[in-house]
């Protein structure tokens, strides 16, 4: 059975929940993550498109090309700035923010996704890459 899991931004006008079971929990080292985070990198809680359900508000989106060539629609919360999800329609996945989680300790990263962008403070730890 899978539970059903929330989240939302830090201000609150933005809310969704997800049951699907995450098809990856990945730690994001890309710049681009990195540029708009301000952190090494992103907690990355991937999910089909179809199981994303936005239960209030409307995020803001921008489009841009990811280092794979593929479109990556990122989507934050007008108000506050919360990177809430980041779209890839060309994978059929969303990449819902795991610490926007309402339980924050349900993500839980098995692998790091482009380590070799991380920058060279960052430690990496035992997890593989993916
Ligand atoms: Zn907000
Ligand atoms: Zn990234």
């Amino acid at each position: 059975m899978s539970e059903t899991i929330t989240g939302g931004c830090l201000c609150g006008a933005i809310r969704f929940e997800t049951s699907a079971v995450p098809a990856a929990q990945l730690l994001c080292h890309c710049t681009d993550c990195q540029t708009v985070s301000g952190a090494a990198a992103y907690a990355a809680y991937v999910v089909p498109i179809d199981s994303l359900k936005v239960t209030q508000g409307e995020a803001a989106c921008f489009d841009i090309t990811a280092d794979s060539g593929r479109i990556n629609s990122r989507h934050f919360c007008p108000i506050c700035g919360t990177r809430v999800w980041a779209m890839l329609p060309e994978l059929g996945i969303v990449s819902v923010n795991g610490l926007a989680l309402d339980e924050r300790t349900h993500f839980q990263p098995t692998a790091n996704h482009m380590p070799d962008s991380a920058p060279e403070w960052c430690q990496l730890g035992d997890l593989p890459s993916a």
